[in-house]
Parts: C-alpha cells; sequence; structure tokens
C-alpha cells in the first residue's frame, strides 16, 4: 500500500540534464543518460510521493491523463520496484509511453493533488516515473511483439504515421486486421520524425517501436499519397475500412505584417523539417541558422523546438517573442485552480541554453535589405485583448519602437487545420471552420467507413491526445468491422 505520508518524506526532484554547452554541441537527447541503477533508484523515491488517491484526478475526466493511464497502479509498482507489473499496467492503457514520457507536457501532474499547495512540494514526478517504466521496459525486453492469434480477414488502410495513425495501427493488428500504414514522406514517424527535433525524443525511440510493429505484422508503405499515388477508387476497393490521422500540419501565417514576403521569414516548420531531415542524413537543412540572427514569433512548443534547433545550428543571437505577458512562474489559483491547467511560464531545456525572450511585444514590421532579404523586425510593446465581438485584438501599449537585427525569422504562431490534399476531395469531405476533418459519436466522417482521428480531428494537440484517439478509433472501426469490441476507447469525439 501506498505511503500517503512519501511526499512529506522526499522531495521532487527533476531528471539531471546534460551541461548547456555539451547540449549545444550535439542533437542528442537533453537528459543525462545516468546508470540504471542510479535512475531506477531515484524514480522509485519519486514514485514513493504518491498517495495513492481515493480519486485520482491525475488519473483521467477533464484535467488528468487523456488516455486513463493507472498513474497510481504503477507508482505504487514502482515503489515495490516490481517492474515488469509496472509496465504491463503502463501499457495497458498507452501503446508508446517512451513517446509521452518525453514529449507530453503532463496534464496529469497539473491534475496530481499535490499539485494544490506549494507546500506539498509539487507534483509527483508522473512523466519522469512514466518515462523511467517504459525505458526499463525495453532494456528488459518486457514489451515483446504482439501477435495476434486471430485474423479477421478484414483489411485496414491508416492513412498517416503519426502518434494517431501508429496507435490505431496497433490497436487493430493485435484485434486481427490486416492493417497497411501509408506515409506520403520517404520515412515513417509524421511528427515525431520530422517535426519533433532530436534533443527531445531521438528517432532510435521511434525507430524501436515501428520495428514492434512491423514485427507484429502491420505493414507500412511510404512515399505514397493517397488520393495521388493510390487512387481513392483503389482506396476504397482494397480496404474494408479507412482511418485518416493526416496531422492539422496547415502552419497559420502572418498575412498582415509588412515585410512577410520578404526572404528568411518562414513558417516554423519550414524550418524544422529541413533541420529534421539533416539529422537524419539527408545532408545540409535548406534554411540553416547557423550565423544569422534568429527572431522566433510565438511561445508555444513549437516555437521552442525552433528555439533549440536554432542554437545548436550556430545561431548568432535567437530571440522568442511573445505576445503576452510574461505568466507567473507558479500556479496561480486565482486564475487557474486546481485541477485545471496552469496558466505559469513554460520554460523549455532550450530557454536554459542561449537566448532570451520577450514577452508583451509584437512585431510591426518585417525591415528588408535591397536584396529583400529580412534583416531587421521593428517591435512594439502590446497587450491582447477582446473586442466587444469577443475577436482577439493586439493593442500597442507605448509609442517607443524598438529595432531588432533578424536574418531569420521563424513564425510559430500555430497551425489553422488539415492541409489541403486531393484525398478528402476525392472523398467527398469537407473541413470545419477549424480546418478539421468531422464525425460523429463512432468517429466515423460523413464518408461511410472512413474514419478520423488526432491532429486531423482534434486540431494541433498533444501527444498524448493523439494516442487517445488512435486508441479509440480503432474501438470504433473494429466495431464496424465485426459488430463488436474488447478494445478500450479511452475518449469520445469532441
Ligand atoms: Fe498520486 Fe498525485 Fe495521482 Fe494522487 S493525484 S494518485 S498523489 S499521482
Amino acid at each position: 500500500m501506498a505511503d500517503p505520508y512519501g511526499f512529506l518524506k522526499h522531495s521532487r526532484s527533476e531528471p539531471k540534464k546534460r551541461p548547456a554547452a555539451e547540449r549545444l554541441s550535439d542533437w542528442n537527447e537533453v537528459y543525462l543518460d545516468v546508470p540504471a541503477e542510479q535512475r531506477d533508484e531515484e524514480v522509485r523515491v519519486q514514485a514513493t510521493r504518491c498517495m495513492d488517491c481515493g480519486v485520482p484526478f491525475c488519473h483521467s475526466g477533464s484535467a488528468g491523463c487523456p488516455l486513463g493511464n493507472l498513474i497510481p497502479e504503477w507508482n505504487d509498482l514502482v515503489r515495490r520496484g516490481d517492474w515488469e507489473s509496472a509496465s504491463d499496467r503502463l501499457h495497458a492503457t498507452n501503446n508508446f509511453p517512451e513517446f509521452t514520457g518525453r514529449l507530453c507536457p503532463a496534464p496529469c501532474e497539473a491534475a496530481c493533488v499535490l499539485s494544490i499547495s506549494h507546500d506539498a512540494g509539487g507534483p509527483v514526478a508522473i512523466k519522469r516515473v512514466e518515462q523511467a517504466i517504459a525505458d526499463v521496459s525495453w532494456e528488459q525486453g518486457l514489451v515483446p511483439p504482439v501477435q495476434s492469434h486471430v485474423s479477421s480477414g478484414k483489411k485496414v488502410a491508416v492513412v498517416g504515421s503519426g502518434p494517431a495513425g501508429l496507435a490505431a495501427a496497433q490497436q487493430l493488428t493485435r484485434a486481427g486486421h490486416e492493417v497497411t500504414v501509408f506515409e506520403r514522406d520517404d520515412r515513417l514517424g509524421g511528427l515525431l520524425r520530422y517535426g519533433i527535433p532530436e534533443f527531445k525524443m531521438e528517432k532510435k525511440v521511434l525507430d524501436r517501436r515501428l520495428a514492434q510493429l512491423r514485427k507484429e505484422g502491420t505493414r507500412f508503405v511510404t512515399g505514397c499519397e493517397v488520393g495521388v499515388d493510390l487512387t481513392v477508387e483503389e482506396l476504397r476497393s482494397k480496404f474494408d475500412a479507412v482511418v485518416l490521422a493526416v496531422g492539422a500540419l496547415r502552419g497559420r501565417d502572418d498575412t498582415t505584417t509588412p515585410g512577410r514576403s520578404l526572404k528568411g521569414v518562414h513558417l516554423a516548420m519550414e524550418h524544422l523539417v529541413p533541420a529534421n531531415r539533416a539529422c537524419e542524413g539527408d545532408g545540409p537543412p535548406a534554411i540553416d541558422a547557423a550565423g544569422k540572427h534568429v527572431v522566433i514569433i510565438g511561445g508555444g512548443d513549437t516555437g521552442a523546438d525552433c528555439y533549440g534547433t536554432a542554437s545548436r545550428q550556430g545561431a548568432a543571437s535567437v530571440l522568442q517573442l511573445d505576445q503576452y505577458p510574461m505568466p507567473p512562474s507558479t500556479r496561480d489559483n486565482d486564475r487557474s485552480p486546481w485541477p485545471v491547467w496552469p496558466w505559469i511560464l513554460r520554460t523549455y531545456p532550450a530557454h536554459e541554453e542561449a537566448g532570451e525572450r520577450k514577452f508583451a511585444v509584437a512585431v510591426e514590421k518585417f525591415v528588408g535589405d535591397e536584396d529583400g532579404h529580412v534583416r531587421q523586425i521593428q517591435l512594439r510593446k502590446v497587450r491582447v485583448e477582446k473586442d466587444a465581438s469577443g475577436r482577439r485584438q493586439v493593442v500597442p501599449t507605448s509609442e517607443e519602437v524598438e529595432v531588432l537585427p533578424a536574418d531569420l525569422v521563424l513564425l510559430a504562431i500555430g497551425f489553422e487545420g488539415v492541409e489541403h490534399m486531393p484525398l478528402l476531395d476525392g472523398l467527398g469531405l469537407r473541413l470545419t471552420p477549424r480546418g478539421t476533418i468531422s464525425c460523429g459519436s463512432d468517429w466515423q466522417t460523413q464518408s461511410p467507413g472512413v474514419f478520423v482521428c488526432g491532429d486531423a480531428h482534434r486540431g494541433a494537440s498533444l501527444v498524448v491526445w493523439a494516442i487517445a484517439e488512435g486508441r479509440s478509433v480503432a474501438n470504433a472501426v473494429d466495431r464496424f468491422l465485426t459488430g463488436s469490441s474488447d478494445l478500450p476507447s479511452p475518449v469520445i469525439p469532441t
């Protein structure tokens, strides 16, 4: 039984990072690779802080884990040193805990009861425990391929190999369906491959899991754009069901700031994709921050990915801009009371390495040279408010204009939904006003037998939501094909 006083005996501790200078000299993961024995003991102590609450807010609900991860159960198993059972309980709800353990911002920790008060010393380090269980599972061979002993005789096409598509594919393959994943890129993984930088998750972590899926029987076809290389007619005639997991990669652009069309002003993904390709050995990136003054517009995850990438490429300077004021560094219970997601300053490891952040500012103009290349930005202090109709307005708060050098500007201001693709036209699917693909309560689109999940349905979101939706759509497809399903369905379509 968990120790209800464990959090009073042990402080929360974070995993140690490699020195910043060393991190900037390579693309490897940020965290120090400590000996397994030391890691296991440190994590066991962290798991001991869990009280095994009667109502574990970390586990599910509007504020906790979208996957319904059995957090108190595996915390207790780790506390007792039973890593094999912990692995079993973790994989019961999460296909890819090694991804979420590295990439998820951990809404479970924001929802942990120990987040209520600073006196409690901070939430249980759930994400750290999760990653350790996942890593131990691979080290000790606790996650062998799971081969299905039944065959439904049904064929399923999954379009897109990001986390939602892979989760759906694994669940459906294990349920006995013949699953083929189509990926238009040359390599598998979607955003996990070409969006997430190596320093957040090394690609060998992804490749290891892909090898498991292959051994289980999932088939993969790369370099195939469904709707073009495989026509919609072929798709429909060859497969009994189709899962669209095509992501929401249409980047939001800045169409109003003067100078946007200057050379050197790019969407964030135009920087991240070639940088990740370079790490895969595809040659120098088309957009390289080396020696440049880099300005990143947008204060979110994607902006932080550009930040760390530009620093590693050898930028002369890196500056990240956010229109919103700097949030408090700890939970402000008046503004975002527990257990809702806290409105706090998110500092990523990349921010500790180099560069600078500015808050409550907006670019008024991109200034170019005689060759039409951006060289400066003009900045103004601003506040964000809503007008009478509820629309967001950015209002200058100062007459003063700050001029800063900028040779490379990266727009990391969000995503507007699914990219335009012939497949959607061929299937007769229309996008919602949010740019996503709508579906019914059974995850089925307007096109019978065609399902949608992940960012393509939800809009750009967290890897944990993608996996949760992939698992849920697998349940719906299994039900569609066989009339019933034992597969879990952690979320319902919004
Ligand atoms: Fe443990 Fe926190 Fe979950 Fe309670 S809310 S069971 S203390 S992780």
